[in-house]
């Protein structure tokens, strides 16, 4: 054997060890977990940087939620809160004041029935807590007047903004999850990644298919069952799966279920004959958005409003056990609800 030969064996083994390993890197499926924005996180990836871009991302929800809790004294939004009826207007991040551009044209889309304004309303029911507690009906009335979406002005020149009056807060709780998922999404795709699940508390975002190349299933539960249990699946690819749901933060008193998807007219829980709307869609801040304001608006406008929409679809779930898709959904939703106890009609 000469030092050619030599060299070329050494050469394949080495390359072959070397693409071996690859394979191997690629294989890698890392996860992530933790409590942020108010609920569980779950951030699944595969790829050859899984592990570091998971870190990243959960990382950035953190950041997110830094900015935008009102549950944070110093969050930016907190302070917006308290400069609330001052002439001075308070300087944000390009994050928060994009969350909030996007909260206003959802405002407008849903003629208020999303209004980021909810803040003092749901400061009056205490955050539908276990620990909360009816407002008089007084009270809800006085409260209401400060709930309008018009009131927020926002300086794009100067990354900044305030409320108009004295009391108005704002509350991201209907879309900043949907952001911090669209954002984290953003990063992976960034690192290379292909494949991954990231659920923020009902916020789904599939990016790519699973590691083994099918499409992502996910669940829509079951409103009528306290455990959970589903009522139907979603085959999906590149998608975001988000649902608003009346048994996510409610409590009960005297019978009655409070939940904490507020209708700005009312100023009570939103009675619109639905129980829970999933939003089907590219973005999750849209998604996240709509299926709150679907929710406010009933089945009726609330799926005119998602039909209005490109390429935005919608399960709509009645408190009567009626089950209305868009037709779009068509290939994808399949009712595995066990007792029957659901009739699915198709809008088209
Ligand atoms: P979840 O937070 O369970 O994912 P949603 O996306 O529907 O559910 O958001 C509900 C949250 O949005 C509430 O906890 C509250 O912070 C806020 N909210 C409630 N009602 C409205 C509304 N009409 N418009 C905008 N935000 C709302
Ligand atoms: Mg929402």
């Amino acid at each position: 054997m000469n030092y050619r030969k030599v060299f070329l064996i050494f050469f394949i083994i080495f390359f072959s060890l070397l693409l071996g390993g690859c394979s191997k890197e690629k294989e890698i499926t890392a996860e992530g977990q933790g409590f942020y924005m108010g609920t569980f996180v779950v951030l699944k990836a595969s790829g050859a940087n899984a592990e570091t871009a998971v870190e990243q991302g959960m990382a950035r929800i953190k950041e997110l939620e830094e900015k935008m809790s009102v549950n944070i004294p110093d969050s930016e939004i907190s302070q917006l809160n308290r400069a609330a009826g001052q002439t001075d207007f308070v300087p944000l991040s390009t994050d928060t004041l994009h969350t909030l551009r996007s909260g206003l044209k959802y405002a407008q889309l849903s003629q208020g029935a999303f209004d980021i304004t909810i803040g003092p309303l749901i400061q009056a029911w205490g955050n539908f807590m276990q620990e909360a507690q009816i407002p008089a009906p007084e009270e809800i009335e006085q409260i209401k007047k400060l709930v309008n979406y018009h009131d927020l002005e926002i300086n794009k020149k100067e990354n900044s903004a305030r409320l108009k009056k004295n009391g108005q807060r704002i509350d991201l709780g209907g879309i900043a999850k949907g952001y911090a998922a669209d954002e984290v999404i953003k990063i992976l795709k960034e690192m290379g990644i292909q494949s991954a699940f990231v659920n923020l508390g009902g916020n789904v975002v599939a990016l790519g298919g699973k590691p083994d190349g099918s499409s992502w299933k996910v669940g829509i539960r079951n409103p009528k069952i306290q455990e959970e249990s589903l009522i139907a699946v979603l085959t999906v690819k590149d998608k975001t799966i988000v649902t608003s749901g009346d048994y996510e933060r409610n409590f009960e008193e005297k019978g009655v279920r409070y939940h904490h998807i507020v209708d700005p007219q009312t100023g009570y829980p939103s009675r619109s004959g639905l129980t829970s709307v999933t939003i089907v869609t590219k973005s999750s801040m849209e998604a996240d958005a709509l299926s709150t304001a679907a929710f406010v608006l009933g089945l009726s406008d609330g799926m005119k409003l998602i039909q209005s929409l490109d390429e935005v679809e919608g399960v709509f779930i009645t408190t009567e056990g009626q089950i209305h898709i868009t037709s779009g959904l068509q290939d994808s939703f399949t009712l595995t609800d066990p007792e029957g106890a659901y009739q699915c009609h198709e809008k088209k």
